[in-house]
């Protein structure tokens, strides 16, 4: 029966298997697919039924350590479409990296970064050849690439079959891919808040992207989205005075003294490629940058900008700030300047039109 909701997943996706001899078995798998000009003119119901098909792995167990404790692990990168007809990866190999530490924290076999990478690419031309990929579109320059479309590559652990307390000796990593627009949603308000629920703790698993992270975030998210904001923001476990993270995305904030802050990389926090990126692009234009711990209390009176950071939207940014009942706008409730030149200097290196001056981008 065809679901009513519909995951778009492009065809060709990647397998690895951990063997007994410590190896790693390797496989692409083109799923069931019509050629992308017939699969635009299928109804929702024969779309649905298709991707449906598409998101069955066949020889993946249902019952086994990740789906019923959340013993995995995940990682979120793209590749964009580039003037030549192209697509390049925006830093797959930190991507590769931090795979690695997560499933080393799991204590499972980690992936090697060099299989990481050349999967990512596999997967990603694979599709292109077939025709699957977004085309390059010149009108996205003319709004700043906040419509441009790119490819989602979602690598994810997945263990082997079991019912009891256990790590996994021998894991799966499956890469699938889907094509995702524009992010930017003009009619959203990008209002934040703080809550009193708690991300990670200290001694906990906030610094790997691993599954059991993205319950209480994704419950709070929900619960402000339903009271009219955009995101929540996290205060540490312990006294609940210093700012952590969005729901999953880093926070920055550009204070009255010009200077840009974000909080430091304890073990509560995920070490966002696009936060070491953006720290990259700010000194790069002279900017003063702090990693250190933040209290709301200092956000709540010096800040002037605010944005949180991930891979999925690049930057957003915060037009206000709500903290026990007492609301903060920040810039009038506009995008600062800072935050416009990051947003649109990442957006520029990863489509192509700023020059990629440190060589973050990987071609396909
Ligand atoms: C993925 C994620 C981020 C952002 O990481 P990027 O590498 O920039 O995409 C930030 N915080 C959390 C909790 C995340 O899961």
């Amino acid at each position: 029966m065809a679901a009513s909701f519909s995951l778009s997943l492009y065809p060709w996706i990647y397998l690895a298997k951990y063997t007994e001899g410590g190896v790693w078995l390797e496989e692409y798998r083109e799923q069931d697919h019509f050629s992308p000009a017939e699969e635009a003119e299928l109804s929702s119901e024969a779309r649905a039924d298709l991707m449906e098909r598409r998101n069955n792995f066949e020889g993946l167990p249902h019952v086994n350590y990740t789906t019923q404790y959340g013993m995995g692990c995940f990682e979120g990168l793209k590749a964009f479409p580039q003037r030549d007809g192209s697509l390049k990866l925006f830093r797959p190999d930190r991507n590769g990296e931090r795979m690695h530490r997560s499933m080393a924290g799991l204590e499972m076999p980690a992936f090697p970064v060099a299989m990481f990478l050349e999967a990512a690419i596999g997967t990603v031309r694979r599709n292109q050849e077939i025709g699957f990929a977004p085309a390059y579109d010149a009108a996205w320059e003319t709004d700043n690439f906040l419509t441009a479309q790119s490819v989602y590559l979602r690598p994810f652990s997945y263990s082997e079959p079991g019912i009891g307390l256990n790590l996994s000796a021998n894991p799966w990593v499956v890469i699938p891919t889907t094509p995702v627009g524009s992010y930017f949603d003009p009619d959203s308000s990008n209002k934040a808040i703080t809550t009193d629920k708690v991300r990670a703790t200290r001694g906990g698993t906030g610094w790997i992207k691993c599954d059991a992270n993205y319950v209480i975030p994704t419950l709070v998210k929900h619960a402000v989205q339903r009271q009219g904001y955009m995101e929540a923001i996290f205060l540490d476990a312990k006294t609940g005075t210093f700012v952590e993270e969005g729901s999953s995305s880093n926070i920055f904030f550009l204070l009255k003294n010009g200077t840009l802050v974000t909080p430091a990389l304890e073990d509560t926090i995920l070490p966002g490629i696009t936060r070491e990126t953006l720290l990259q692009l700010a000194r790069d234009r002279g900017v003063k940058t702090e990693e250190r711990r933040i209290s709301i209390d200092e956000v709540m009176s010096e800040a002037t900008e605010a944005f949180v950071s991930g891979t999925a939207a690049g930057l957003s940014y915060l037009e206000s700030i709500t903290h026990k009942g007492n609301e903060r706008e920040l810039n009038n409730g506009e995008m600062g300047e800072l935050t416009r030149d990051l947003l649109l200097e990442l957006k520029g290196i990863q489509y192509g039109s700023v020059e990629d001056r440190h060589g973050w981008m990987v071609p396909v």
